[in-house]
């Protein structure tokens, strides 16, 4: 049975026929529309699965925000150009005419990573740093979705009271520190206006202030998977998104975390799955749903 996966992001759609095996195929993208209204994003569906729908049986949606009863939730509005709200399964089930199932697209990514991670953990987090933070916990080897779709939601813990306020109307979530977002927001002098990849650009080249916003994301991210560690004594952290992929990030990560008492230690890698995690999950989870 094909699946048609979907990964919508605060940055760009993805989409994709997923077979049983996990093999991708027919990959394609387009940029999430700007527009706060729910049509415009109809409409980049629409046009994004046009070439893959007949292919595919069922469909299965990894997004951002929170994914309650079909209908995603955005929990940082800015992430997906100021929508509120969007009615996800039913809108796909009208413009494909095939059953859908939608999750969390940091839980998918979790998902698929729990699966690809060679050495068997019972307790496993991902970490997803890219336009916001998200993540996924895998608990006594079951997917934590919590009673509303919330949990997981680690980009929205604290990092610093004094910090800048998140989207959520939180105030310092790890998220408007350590998130491409939040690091080009934090940006100033000649940096200001730029965005998250010329910022890593810079700190590459010595840039001090750029290399100084990298380094606050990587404290952030360490002293939340210390956090993570306490609260679940997990067995590894997986660490993935545009920023978590970054050169050099992920280094800087373990370098701080290694500054942290040695019972909060824990081994972090690279996400296996790259920036295919959310469409395998998804599709993953639809295996089990849809049958
Ligand atoms: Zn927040």
């Amino acid at each position: 049975m094909t699946t048609l996966a979907i990964d919508l992001g605060g940055t760009k759609l993805a989409a994709a026929l997923v077979d049983e095996s996990g093999r991708i195929r027919q990959r394609r993208e387009r940029p999430t529309p700007a527009s706060q209204t729910p049509d415009a994003l109809k409409a980049a569906l629409t046009d994004l699965v046009a070439p893959l729908v007949s292919e595919a049986s069922r469909v299965a949606v990894a997004s951002t925000g929170i994914i309650r009863d079909g209908t995603l939730r955005a929990i940082n509005p800015q992430n997906l150009g100021g929508l509120l709200h969007f009615a996800l399964v039913n809108t796909l089930e009208n413009i494909t005419g095939l059953p859908a199932v939608a999750i969390n697209d940091a839980q998918a990514a979790a998902w698929a990573e729990y699966h690809a991670f060679d050495k068997r953990v019972s307790e496993f987090i991902f970490i997803t740093i890219s336009t916001g933070v998200g993540g996924g916990i895998v608990c006594n080897g079951t997917l934590q979705q919590g009673q509303g779709g919330l949990a997981g939601h680690v980009g929205h813990t604290l990092a610093d009271p004094q910090g800048p306020r998140c989207g959520c109307g939180r105030v310092g979530c790890i998220e408007a520190i350590a998130s491409g977002r939040g690091i080009a927001a934090q940006a100033r002098g000649d940096l200001a206006g730029l965005d998250a990849r010329a910022i890593f650009t810079q700190a590459a080249a010595g840039h001090v202030q750029a290399q100084q916003l990298v380094e606050r994301s990587a404290r952030a991210v360490a002293r939340l998977i210390a956090d993570l560690k306490a609260t679940t004594d997990c067995g590894c952290v997986v660490v993935g998104g545009s920023v978590g992929l970054a050169e050099n990030y992920l280094s800087q990560v373990q370098d701080f975390l290694a500054e942290e008492p040695s019972v909060y230690h824990v081994e972090v890698f690279a996400a296996h799955h790259r920036h295919d995690a959310g469409l395998l999950g998804a599709a993953l989870l639809a295996q089990g749903a849809l049958e």
